[in-house]
């Protein structure tokens, strides 16, 4: 009979979307080897492109890839709102850096910045304890085998392990379907460089151009619409229903003509309350989460990849000062104090972190209820909200998370 394995290991970072592969890179610019542990056999895009404001793209120059990602998007210089009832349209400026991003040309070009040892992919964790002796962790894979680490890093998602092993409450979820994808335009659009944001009836629709000739869209209804299922071509035929009857004919053109292997569908979108990012415990030694897995926020700002790109330059940061005074194990200090460098270089993170992703998700969360709310005074508390929060100029992009 086989023997199962077991491994031992520094940081290991599980999950291997935008945040986990930050976090490896931004370590690995720091000169600290970490292993991403990633359940997919490959890299997942999922989510057809991603808008990235000026706070995503400091963090991007940061890990020495921004430069390269450039010149796969064009800038997008305005938010364009229209309302197809009442017929009212308006244009604002976008000051600062928007750029929509292909997922999968973020995704690689972070992975092949980091050495191919270091992903490891088909590695699914279903279980997490602590080592009573170490104080580390110890990982259970789903083949059986054991992985020891000092220092442990969850950045898989809203269904994290690692969430669930420092006890944190499951993040909540917004029955909502959304249909996200990609359309070619092999003459090129016509389009301006502006963020659409169309509002019908009972949908929502957004168009981001990414390139001269690619251009990416969503479209969102309630759920009492009729689009539970999450098949994507039942879900874009029923999107094409309802665009078809009110909206200007390149808008349904661009969905109908959408690219099929671009299409992804979401029925849920997943959020941890402001309040418990705000008081839940992210740490437990060396122990903590980043991403989604801390501070899930859902669609309605655009911010949850970017505030996961911050979060892994903070993280690096905080975890090379250790290092360089000996917290991660490499300096040959006796283990008791590597450890209580490492677990304060970790508190420091979440200490830093916690103030900017719970006013995100506060901002995230009302602007949520706002598009789903009923009563005229729910919907003048949100607006009210926001204009504290200062969302229409989009104050919360104008972030810095200082330098890796
Ligand atoms: C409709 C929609 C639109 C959005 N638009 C934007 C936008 O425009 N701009 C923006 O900044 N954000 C946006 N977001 C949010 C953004 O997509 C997420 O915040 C971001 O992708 C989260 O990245 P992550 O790496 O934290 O988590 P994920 O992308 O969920 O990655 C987690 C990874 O962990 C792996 N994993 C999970 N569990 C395990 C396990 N047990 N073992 C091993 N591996 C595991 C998964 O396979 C996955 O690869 C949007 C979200 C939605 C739903």
């Amino acid at each position: 009979m086989e023997l199962e394995k077991e491994e031992t290991y520094g940081i290991v970072i599980i999950g291997g979307g935008i945040c986990g592969l930050a976090t490896a890179l931004a370590l690995h610019r720091k000169g600290i080897a970490s292993l991403v542990l990633e359940k997919s056999e490959t890299l997942r895009a999922d989510g057809a492109a991603i808008g990235i404001h000026v706070n995503g793209w400091r963090v991007l120059e940061q890990l020495g890839v921004a430069a390269e990602l450039r010149e796969t998007a064009n800038v997008i210089t305005a938010h364009h709102d229209m309302w197809l009832q009442g017929n009212k349209s308006t244009r604002a400026p976008i000051r600062n850096e928007l750029r929509c991003l292909k997922r999968k040309d973020l995704m690689e070009t972070l992975a092949k910045n980091i050495p191919a040892e270091a992903i490891r992919f088909g590695c699914h964790i279903v279980d997490i304890h602590e080592d009573p002796g170490t104080h580390g962790a110890v990982l259970t894979s789903a083949d059986g085998s054991t992985i020891r680490v000092k220092v442990l890093i969850g950045c898989d998602g809203t269904s994290s392990v690692v969430a669930k092993y420092l006890g944190l409450s499951a993040p909540k979820a917004i029955p909502r379907t959304v249909l996200r994808g990609f359309t070619r335009y092999p003459h090129g659009h016509p389009f301006e460089p502006e963020f659409l944001r169309l509002r019908g009836e009972d949908f929502f629709l957004g168009r981001l151009p990414i390139t001269d000739d690619v251009v990416h869209f969503f479209v969102t209804t309630p759920p009492s619409t009729g689009a539970v299922t999450d098949d994507v071509n039942a879900v874009k035929d029923l999107m094409l229903e309802k665009l078809m009857k009110t909206c200007p004919a390149e808008v349904a053109d661009m969905v109908r003509d959408s690219e099929a292997g671009s299409l992804n569908v979401v029925t849920r979108v997943m959020y941890r309350p402001p309040w418990q990012v705000a008081f839940s415990a992210f740490q437990k030694g060396a122990v903590t989460v980043a991403g989604d897995a801390m501070h899930a926020m859902g669609p309605f700002i655009g911010q949850g990849g970017s505030a996961g790109l911050e979060d892994a330059v903070v993280l690096a940061r905080a975890l090379s000062r250790a290092d360089s005074g000996g917290g991660t194990g490499r300096r040959g200090l006796e283990p008791r104090d590597d450890e209580k460098m490492t677990t304060a270089a970790i508190g420091v993170y979440v200490t830093e972190r916690r103030p900017r992703v719970t006013m995100l998700s506060l901002e995230c969360f009302v602007m949520g209820t706002l598009l789903r709310a009923k009563s005229l005074v729910t919907k003048l508390a949100c607006v009210s909200m926001l204009v504290l929060l200062g969302s229409k100029s989009l104050r919360h992009t104008n972030y810095d998370c200082g330098r890796l």
